[in-house]
């Protein structure tokens, strides 16, 4: 079973916690992908997981095995670099046979391993080129073939696209997406790139200042953030955030803006609202979810568009509304002009409430 779990794992650089206190559990074929900003701790925590860099704290297990003392050739890892690490001198046969030959295998099964990675990885016809002959997607994939060989428990893969442009990426992405689900490998993979951790990962680990901050499946982080954070990192355009203050009003609660507009909540969300430790409550709406208008409609509230973007399918506009810029899509036939009053619906189903305090959401 290639189980990977981390209990409390820590890493500190004197002060600096690189990584504080971070616990999860990979389960055996899984793609997980470490995702946050730049600084936040992945690449440390995957270098941990290899034992490139050694613990502070906690425990790393691998395959039923705590690995925290083992040195990395001894964890049955394979990790993938963004910058491939090829031997520019050797051929890509040679580069794929070569960890093979370091362990001392006969040369039939070398030659029967490449030739099955090469053909998962359709680089047969390129056995016999350098590396320097290879297209960057083409590069990146022997990279992957020279860790499929070793047939490891657990593939580390870091930032493995950031250096293939755009295009290249989308399609890499799916080729990798491919080699996940035809092996069924233990998959533990760090990108900056929110939209790659969501279309490619079974769960996401989402990193910020060296705290996990949340862990669970790509719809799940998507639908229910547990913080601001979450919300704002996790989606695009983002999920826009509008400090509001909750006022009771009889039986009724509304979120009240410092310009003097009111918008009046469910029951569900006045519960909710209720529960901040103060009143400064911290409203969240994705762009599906809003509804723009030309003139006021019951419920909306007003706000100014601020810029327009056409995508071709579907048109982004920004509206300021109560000191905040909020993201909305709207279809292209709508025409929109800088600084055009306009109003705004939101569907209390699908807000989310944060505390602005402690920016956990309120539940
Ligand atoms: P990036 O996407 O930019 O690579 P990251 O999320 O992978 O970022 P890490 O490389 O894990 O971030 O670094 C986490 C933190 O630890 C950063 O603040 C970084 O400056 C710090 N750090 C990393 N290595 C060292 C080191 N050897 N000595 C001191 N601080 C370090």
């Amino acid at each position: 079973m290639a189980e990977v779990v981390l209990e409390h794992v820590m890493k500190n650089y004197g002060s600096l916690y690189a990584v504080n206190d971070v616990s999860f559990t990979v389960n055996d074929g899984e793609f997980v992908a470490l995702v946050g900003p730049s600084g936040c701790g992945k690449t440390t925590t995957l270098n941990l997981i290899a034992g490139l860099l050694p613990i502070s704290g906690g425990d790393i297990a691998i395959g039923n095995r705590v690995v925290n003392d083992l040195d990395p050739k001894d964890r049955d890892i394979a990790m993938v670099f963004q910058n491939y690490a090829l031997y520019p001198n050797k051929t890509v046969f040679s580069n794929l046979a070569f960890p093979l030959q370091m362990r001392k295998l006969p040369k039939a099964e070398i030659a029967s391993k490449v030739a099955e990675a090469a053909r998962i990885l359709d680089i047969t016809h390129l056995l016999e080129r350098k590396p320097r002959e290879l297209s960057g997607g083409q590069q990146q994939r022997v990279a992957l073939g020279r860790a499929l060989v070793r047939d490891p428990l657990v593939f580390l893969m870091d930032e493995p696209l950031s250096n293939l442009d755009a295009k290249l990426r989308v399609q890499m992405r799916s080729e990798i997406k491919r080699f996940h689900h035809n092996l069924g490998a233990t998959i533990i993979y760090v990108t900056h790139d929110q939209l790659e951790a969501v279309t490619m990962a079974d769960k996401m680990a989402v990193m910020n200042g060296g705290f996990l901050q949340q862990y669970d499946t790509p719809a799940q982080v998507f639908a229910n953030p547990v913080n601001m954070f979450v919300a704002s990192f996790v989606g695009s355009p983002a999920m826009s955030l509008i400090s509001l203050q909750a006022v009771s009003r009889g039986t009724e609660v509304v979120l009240q803006s410092a310009e003097g507009w009111e918008l009046p909540l469910s029951p569900a969300n006045a519960r909710k609202a209720l529960s901040s430790t103060t009143k400064n409550v911290v409203l969240g709406a994705r762009h599906s979810t809003l509804k723009l208008h030309k003139m006021q409609v019951s419920g909306s509230v007003p706000g100014k568009i601020y810029t327009v973007e056409p995508t071709g399918d579907v048109t982004f506009a920004q509206v300021f509304i109560a000191e905040a810029v909020v993201n909305i899509s709207v279809d292209p036939s709508v025409h929109l002009s800088p600084d055009e009053p306009v109003w705004i619906e939101f569907d209390q189903e699908r807000v989310h409430l944060f505390d602005a305090e402690t920016t956990s959401a309120l539940t």
